[in-house]
């Protein structure tokens, strides 16, 4: 790959900072945008392994719950897995997802545990997304090789648990509420032993007009970050009614008058361009990025980051069961189906870039669900992006 601002070594020296550097709103090695102009092509910098399609709860925003089972078979070797890992030395970041990737102790010690090693040992960023209702003993088994523990938060009151997590289940537990106590135990143990604990929460009709309590509990539970996504309408989540964006602007207004100004709230594949015609989307991105503490992250899935099943080794774009498959490593390495997917139509379609605003466009359901249609790469940024730097028009 011809590199735009480096040659080789510089490359490396640029992406092994961002490994070792803290992460903070300053630095988030999740977010593409720390890595453009290092090449003159998106690098791969990020994969996510599906570990399991097992899981112990049937939550009804889940975006791959038609694919979990409650048998699995594993059809591809892990070594196999991290042979082709080793070959792209561009990465900085490693996640683990599933189902529940800590779904039982054998998961946990035969494939969770053994790729979270391999991970740290190639000193990447790691984050594993967990429901984190299981027995604390089983994170603790991995927990010293985790930078972020990602959890599903969405619960104002302990009754809306019940209702969501087993909005799928063939069986409710006499005691629907037991997994929230105990998920809040062991959110409140790992805070207070310094684990960055980062919950997200899902903007839903049901979580929106209660977004300001579900912060507050999030706070006081030790949780260092706040995630905010809106609705993926796949798989479970397709059956339920997506939030007009103005109820999702009212919610984010209500969510940054009433927040706590020590948890970083970070907006994933924020629904608002800097390029938006409505002068009243821009108007509340130039608010979001004037508070402290707050960042929009630019959306990962295929802009630096594939998600590979370790089950089969097939290579998605995203998590999302509904977008199929871009290429199996079995077949071929991470590089060729990553240089595919660039040059692929979809890929086109949502891959603009504005650098006043240090946008990389939309996440590819967001614009499918909210701006069918649009042609992004015949609008501009109309303001600017950064603190300090907002220009909003
Ligand atoms: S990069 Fe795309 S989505 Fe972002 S502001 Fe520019 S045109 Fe809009």
């Amino acid at each position: 790959m011809k590199l735009v601002l480096a040659h080789q070594d510089e490359l490396q020296r640029r992406l092994a900072t961002l490994r070792e550097t803290p992460i903070s709103p300053e630095n988030d090695p999740w977010d593409p945008y720390a890595t453009v102009g290092l090449a003159d092509k998106p690098l791969l910098t990020s994969i996510e392994v599906t570990v399991t399609n097992l899981c112990n709860l049937r939550c009804e925003h889940c975006a791959v719950g038609d694919v979990l089972t409650d048998t699995e078979q594993r059809a591809f070797p892990l070594d196999d897995l991290m042979a082709r890992l080793d070959e792209v030395d561009t990465l900085v970041t490693f996640s683990v997802t599933g189902g529940e990737p800590a779904a039982s102790q054998r998961l946990v010690d035969e494939v969770t545990r053994p790729l979270l090693q391999y991970a740290k040992a190639r000193g990447l960023r790691t984050q594993v997304n967990t429901n984190l209702t299981l027995p604390l003993e089983r994170y603790e088994s991995f927990i010293d090789l985790v930078d972020v523990l990602h959890v599903s938060y969405n619960y104002p009151e302990p009754a809306e648990f019940a209702r969501i997590a087993y909005a799928y289940s063939d069986r409710v537990p006499k005691d629907p509420t037991a997994l929230l106590r105990r998920m809040e135990r062991n959110i409140r143990e790992l805070s207070a032993a310094g684990r960055f604990v980062s919950a997200e929460t899902i903007l839903t009709r049901a979580t929106l007009p209660r977004i300001e309590e579900i912060h507050a509990r999030i706070a006081e539970l030790g949780c260092r970050r706040h995630e905010i996504h809106p609705l993926y309408p796949s798989d479970f989540a397709a059956r339920m009614s997506v939030p007009a964006l103005e109820e999702y602007a009212d919610g984010v207004r209500r969510l940054l008058a009433t927040r706590n100004p020590e948890v970083w709230i970070l907006f994933g594949t924020f629904p608002f361009f800097a390029c938006s015609p409505d002068p009243t989307h821009r108007q509340l991105l130039a608010h979001v990025l004037a508070q402290p503490n707050t960042t929009v992250r630019n959306d990962p899935d295929g802009r630096n980051r594939l998600n590979v099943s370790s089950l089969t080794g097939d290579v998605l774009v995203a998590d999302f069961a509904s977008l199929g498959p871009v290429g199996n490593i079995g077949r071929e390495g991470f590089q060729a189906i990553w240089e595919r997917w660039l040059a692929s139509q979809t890929a086109a379609r949502i891959h603009c870039h504005c650098p006043a605003a240090r946008c990389l466009g939309p996440n590819i359901i967001v614009a499918e669900t909210y701006f069918p249609g649009v042609d992004w790469h015949a609008r501009e940024a109309a303001m600017g992006a950064g603190r300090g730097l907002v220009r909003p028009t």
